[in-house]
């Protein structure tokens, strides 16, 4: 569905083809970089550094009624809560699983309606993915959704514009567990993020192999409770990202 925030690019002469398609191919992939550690090292608004005392727990890919509920679960008797970056096409299908993630006091925020490489989509297709998938987490969770994360993290132009006219915020990741990988383990998922975790940090995991491996979701959950446990002996508390006290510009 297309709506009047939808960004179209202007149509290219001929003679000025060449050099207009690489002009708008550099600005297209160009913010994509975003997902590069030294990228987002020197954007933390984007790449979520937050309150220094506090770690952000955010999973994308959900919500699947195979995985999502057990996260909920641990993620209830951890007590602590999370953001989840949902992907529309699922939420649409097992919206009472969004009920539910609001119910428990988790965040829903936007993935996009499919995993697909934002990258890769034709001009126009974002920002009218970008607004549905906004819209059912309202319809579906009864709150605005203010944050986005890209598929693979690729924030493409259209991505950035049309999120920020939403009222999205764009926020990646400063640790993640590489869980999607075949070969992870809950040792290994651990291990990926210590090494990246700190106060103020905003850790990657998954919730659903919806776009992985067949099962990858099980590692993250089994590290669960030893990565909460290590936030806590650092002294950090855990939580959601409308907790993080992320700054945005
Ligand atoms: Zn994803």
């Amino acid at each position: 569905m297309r709506t009047s925030l939808d960004i179209s690019f202007p149509p290219i002469g001929r003679a000025a083809l060449p050099l207009g398609l690489a002009c708008l191919a550099l600005l297209h992939a160009g913010p994509a970089v975003t997902w590069l550690p030294p990228v987002r090292r020197r954007l933390p608004f984007i790449a979520g550094v937050g309150d220094p005392g506090h770690v952000a727990l955010t999973f994308d890919d959900g919500p699947h009624p195979g995985s999502t509920p057990r996260f909920l679960d641990e993620l209830g008797r951890l007590g602590c809560h999370a953001t989840f970056f949902v992907l529309g096409e699922l939420l649409e299908r097992h919206q009472w699983l969004g009920r539910r993630i609001v119910a428990e006091g988790h965040e829903l925020a936007v993935h996009g309606w499919r995993h697909g490489n934002p990258l890769l989509a034709p001009p126009g297709r974002l920002t009218a993915e970008i607004g549905r998938t906004a819209d059912l987490v309202r319809a579906v969770g009864g709150v605005r959704a203010t944050w986005y994360r890209p598929p693979y993290g690729a924030l493409s132009l259209e991505a950035l514009v049309s999120a920020r006219l939403r009222g999205l915020r764009p926020v990646l990741w400063t640790a993640w567990g590489r869980d999607w990988e075949a070969a992870a383990t809950p040792g290994s998922v651990l291990a990926t993020v210590s090494a990246g975790l700190r106060g103020g940090a905003t850790v990657l995991l998954h919730d659903s192999d919806h776009a992985s491996v067949p099962g990858s979701w099980r590692p993250a959950l089994d590290a669960l409770p030893a990565l909460v446990e290590r936030c806590r002996v650092m002294g950090l508390s855990v939580g959601p990202l409308r907790e993080h006290g992320v700054a945005f510009p």
